[in-house]
């Protein structure tokens, strides 16, 4: 607790504007949760709430006023597994998903600096949609959706609604928060405050909780009210290499030294198109206005450019961050208050993380209001959830810290994607969708394999760097199907396998295992690669365990290597699972 920051509450009521210019007060009214905003985090957050204590009070001030606009509202739009399975699942949204967004066809990459022939460069995604779903986010669209859903489950959600000062209640008082809505200035108290506020940052601010990181990404986006038809970046052959010929579904990469491009499709036929770069390759002054990012494409992306220049006329928005990615010193606290979403920490988008994190910090506060609801100590609980919660930031945040630069290669890229994949799909997901982020028993017992993953993971970082750095500039025009790499189809089609306690342990146990022997072929193809990078340690992790089959080496590559794993190919029209 940082005791200097947190206003008392008889400051808060003398600061009250509404007592002094009415001379009276508005009555308090008093709520188990008090949400400060009402986006993606603060509105899943009550929606989740309500679903699983329907007897306790949950009130949401959100600033903007409802419906919010569609398409052009907030980034944020693309979800991978964790986040997916969170809105599908947890919250039971699979209904409007389905309906009303876009099923998402995985994530692909483009190694196209400066090329506009697509079926000449080297494309690394799936040529079949995998048996988990994703989704693209309309952003308008589902917080208007959450917030009708949130409103039905007894959620009391004050749209239009700003908050203006919080006061934090020592010991067992309530909090209490500030705000104004229609010109009528409020005083709400609260057993529990969430700060959901995003980059306002509301409770963050107050109690001098930011925190810089070490990964100064800047990024810009904007939004056209049209479907870019990037399949017809290709020939006809090119376009069948995809079943069914949809690219434009998918979380599409355009990679380049120093930067990564996204497109992301929009339900209602919108496409949403983001810059984000290391401002040492790519100063963010480089591509921060519309006509900038135009110029900026044209020399680094010039197909999208292209695509981009003609249909100018439905251009909806544009902005920038020059700054996207940061930490945070606490999100979860024994007091009672707790930070959500952007309102705490953000890594970068490459990999879509953000819905993620917002599923595992909301079910680590839904299990803290569950244990103080039960009258159970706080303290300990919150430490280790925090603890938790951070390895998440801190591990993940390693796949994108200084790796910037090898974002273009397409020899080291399309392998350390892979990686980088099976690493969260073999250790965070299995955590995050198997509803074991609060198992304690199961991740103290499974610490030695888990700090082990950990370890390996920057230990492969590193080597991607090194292997970067003498990489021969190489990109065949090849498709690099990961659909194709049976245990990697079998780790996506296993994430939402049903699994008691013992299989839990033996499947993350086998995921850590598989990390080590995708260690060992990652060594032996850089190596023919390169003879004179050191993977020494790499082999020395695999051991003697056999290898997971990857895409063959430079010059070699017509796409695979011949498949030798012991899994069948995965059938995605008769799984065991429940997706
Ligand atoms: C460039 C970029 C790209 C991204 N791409 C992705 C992606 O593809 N996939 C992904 O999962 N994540 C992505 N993210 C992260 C994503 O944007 C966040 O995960 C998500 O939007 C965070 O939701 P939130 O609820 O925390 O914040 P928000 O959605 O911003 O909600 C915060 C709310 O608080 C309200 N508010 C603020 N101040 C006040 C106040 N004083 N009073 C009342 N209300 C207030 C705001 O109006 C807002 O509605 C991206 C982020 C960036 C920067």
């Amino acid at each position: 607790m940082h005791a200097a920051a947190v206003a008392t509450r008889h400051n808060l009521r003398m600061n009250d504007p509404a007592q002094s210019a009415s001379g009276s007060a508005q009555s308090a009214s008093q709520d188990d949760v008090l949400i400060l905003g009402g986006g993606l985090a603060g509105l899943t957050l009550a929606l989740e709430l309500r679903q699983r204590f329907p007897d306790i009070s949950v009130r949401v001030l959100e600033r903007r006023t409802h419906p919010v606009p569609r398409a052009a509202h907030k980034v944020g739009e693309s979800t991978v597994e964790i986040g997916a399975h969170y809105f599908c699942n947890v919250l039971g949204l699979r209904e409007h998903l389905e309906t009303a967004q876009v099923r998402k066809f995985g994530f692909r990459f483009f190694f196209s600096e400066g090329r506009s022939d697509f079926q000449n460069v080297t494309e690394l995604g799936v040529s079949r949609v995998l048996p988990t779903p994703s989704w693209q986010l309309d952003r308008g669209t589902f917080e208007n959706y959450l917030g009708e859903r949130a409103r039905a489950h007894g959620v009391v959600l004050e749209d239009g609604c700003t908050v203006r000062a919080i006061a934090l209640g020592a010991g067992d008082a309530l909090h209490e928060v500030r705000c104004e809505r229609g010109g009528e200035t409020r005083v709400l108290r609260a057993r529990w405050l969430i700060d959901a506020s995003g980059r306002a940052g509301l409770l963050k601010r107050q109690l001098g909780l930011a925190e810089e990181n070490d990964h100064p990404i800047g990024a810009a986006w904007f939004r056209l009210d049209a479907k870019l038809e990037l399949d017809g970046w290709g020939d006809a052959e090119w376009r069948a290499r995809c079943v069914p010929p949809e690219r434009w579904r998918s979380t599409n990469h355009l990679c380049g030294p120093g930067y990564w491009v996204w497109l992301i499709p929009l339900a209602g036929g919108a496409h949403s198109v983001g810059i984000v770069a290391d401002p040492q390759a790519h100063p963010i002054e480089s591509f921060n206005t519309f006509e900038r990012a135009l110029t900026w494409l044209r020399v680094h992306q010039p197909a999208l450019a292209h695509t981009v220049e003609s249909r100018r006329d439905s251009l909806l928005d544009f902005a920038y961050l020059r700054r996207v990615s940061y930490g945070c010193r606490q999100v979860f606290s024994a007091q009672r208050w707790a930070l959500t979403g952007e309102a705490g920490v953000f890594l970068d988008p490459f990999y879509s993380p953000g819905s993620d994190f917002i599923a595992m910090g909301n079910h680590y506060i839904v299990e803290l209001i569950a244990r103080d609801r039960g009258r159970q100590p706080l303290a300990a609980h919150a430490e280790i959830f925090q603890g938790l919660y951070f390895s998440f930031y801190r591990n993940m945040l390693s796949l994108y810290q200084g790796q910037y630069a090898l974002f273009g290669n397409a020899q080291v890229m399309p392998i350390k994607v892979t990686w980088d994949y099976t690493y969260y799909w073999g250790v965070l997901c299995p955590l995050g969708i198997g509803g074991r982020l609060t198992d304690l028993s199961l991740l103290s017992e499974l610490r030695p394999q888990l700090e082990a993953a950990q370890a390996l993971n920057l230990t492969l970082q590193k080597f991607f760097r090194d292997w970067h750095a003498v990489a021969a500039a190489h990109n065949p025009p090849v498709f690099l199907d990961q659909q194709k790499l049976d245990w990697f189809a079998q780790l996506n089609a296993d994430l939402h396998g049903r699994f008691d306690d013992a299989q839990a342990r033996a499947r993350l146990r086998a995921n850590v295992e598989l990390l080590h022997a995708l260690a060992g072929t990652i060594a032996d193809l850089a190596a023919a690669q390169c003879p004179s990078l050191d993977v020494s340690a790499l082999r020395a992790a695999a051991a003697t365990r056999a290898r997971p089959v990857l895409f063959a080496p430079a010059g070699e590559r017509s796409g695979f290597a011949p498949a030798q794993s012991a899994h069948a190919a995965v059938d995605a029209d008769h799984l065991p699972i429940d997706v």
